[in-house]
């Protein structure tokens, strides 16, 4: 049997019930190739469990490159970063370097937790009571709670090194002067932003917020969607589920253009069950009182949505790389994740283990 078996407790609850006789797995194995040893030696916590997002592994196949995984970016990089648990302690330069990481989402943490294991003196800072950063968001969606196994990994993972952790507090000056770091890590994500369009009588929520509480919503809701991805698809299908009659209109050729195929298949296939309107090609103008305005980005016509009670907008937020307090500092600095430039987990992941690799 195989398929979406992720646990060893899973393939052994079906081997006991004799169900099958032998368990296949794919997907987990890309995700954690320690899967089958962590498990043999009754370590099955420390198992990184594959979320079953499809994205790196499925996603990167269809697009005719190398598997990997959002989670684990050595997968398919082998050759690039071989021996990548060696702590710098058993590296023929073992220098440890003083390293402060400014933001706990999954670029944060994940550069933590790599130099840390690489033998570096690593302190976390993270300005919210909460790690996980964008991927806290994500969970909340319909169909998508196991993203929150992202974060429930990394914190796994962080757990089992040295990493000096601060919560609600900000990587700033005073960390600075304190530590005396050879090296800062900003990964400070991005902030929600709103279209920069007219609105006049009428509610314009960011995704963010929408995703957080939709509660005051009225019934007929408009999502602007220029980002096509996730935010647009998982927000259109949870005010739908929730009795919203919803618009949704993108600025792709299809909604969700910029996820991996078979998930944006089958949740369009969702959006449609649940009669959720599908405009493409819509670039957002404007709205007034009850309308809302938008242009065909092709042919130039106007697209207009009247009875419109709330407008959500799927923006690309902005990168929060803007640090006054590093002006004086004489060491590295790198900036990783969404502080570069706002996209997935998967290359948020894969800049802070590279980054953290890096550090010589
Ligand atoms: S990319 Fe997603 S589905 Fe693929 S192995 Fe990693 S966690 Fe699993």
């Amino acid at each position: 049997m195989a398929g979406r078996i992720n646990q060893p407790q899973v393939a052994e609850e079906i081997l006991a019930q004799n169900k099958a006789d032998m368990i296949g797995v794919a997907r987990a194995l890309i995700a954690d190739p320690e899967f089958v040893n962590k498990f043999s030696k009754g370590n099955a916590e420390d198992i990184r469990a594959c979320i079953g997002c499809n994205q790196a592994c499925v996603g990167h196949r269809l697009a005719h490159y190398a598997i990997s995984c959002i989670q684990n970016p050595v997968s398919g990089r082998e050759t690039q970063y071989p021996d990548s648990s060696t702590a710098a302690s058993t590296q023929s330069t073992p220098l440890v370097r003083t390293v402060v990481v400014v933001g706990g989402g999954p670029a944060g943490m994940k550069a933590a937790i790599v130099a840390a294991q690489r033998g570096h003196r690593v302190h976390l800072f993270e300005t919210t009571k909460q790690l996980g950063g964008q991927s806290l968001l994500a969970e909340k969606l319909p169909g998508r709670a196991e993203f929150g196994g992202v974060t429930t990994n990394l914190i796994h993972e962080l757990k089992q090194t040295d990493v000096q952790l601060s919560l609600c507090k900000p990587g700033d000056k005073e960390a600075l002067l304190t530590l005396d770091p050879d090296v800062v890590i900003i990964a400070t994500g991005a902030t929600p932003r709103l279209p920069d369009v007219e609105i006049e009588g009428i509610e314009l929520v960011d995704s963010c917020q929408a995703i957080r509480d939709s509660s005051g919503f009225g019934q007929n809701v408009v999502i602007a969607d220029w980002a096509c991805d996730w935010s647009g698809l998982g927000l259109a299908q949870k005010l739908a589920q929730n009795g919203h009659h919803v618009r949704l209109l993108c600025g792709g050729s299809i909604a969700g253009e910029s996820i991996q195929g078979i998930v944006r298949d089958q949740w369009i296939g969702e959006l449609h069950a649940l009669n959720v309107e599908v405009t493409t090609y819509a670039r957002f103008y404007g709205a007034q009182n009850d309308t809302a305005f938008f242009q065909h980005m092709t042919s130039g016509q106007p697209i207009v949505c009247e009875n419109v009670d709330t407008i959500v907008s799927c923006y690309a937020p902005r990168s929060n790389n803007h640090h006054a307090w590093l002006s004086d500092f004489a060491g590295e600095v790198h900036t990783i994740g969404d502080a570069i430039s706002p996209r997935s987990v998967e290359e948020a992941i894969l800049e802070g283990f590279r980054c953290a690799w890096e550090i010589k």
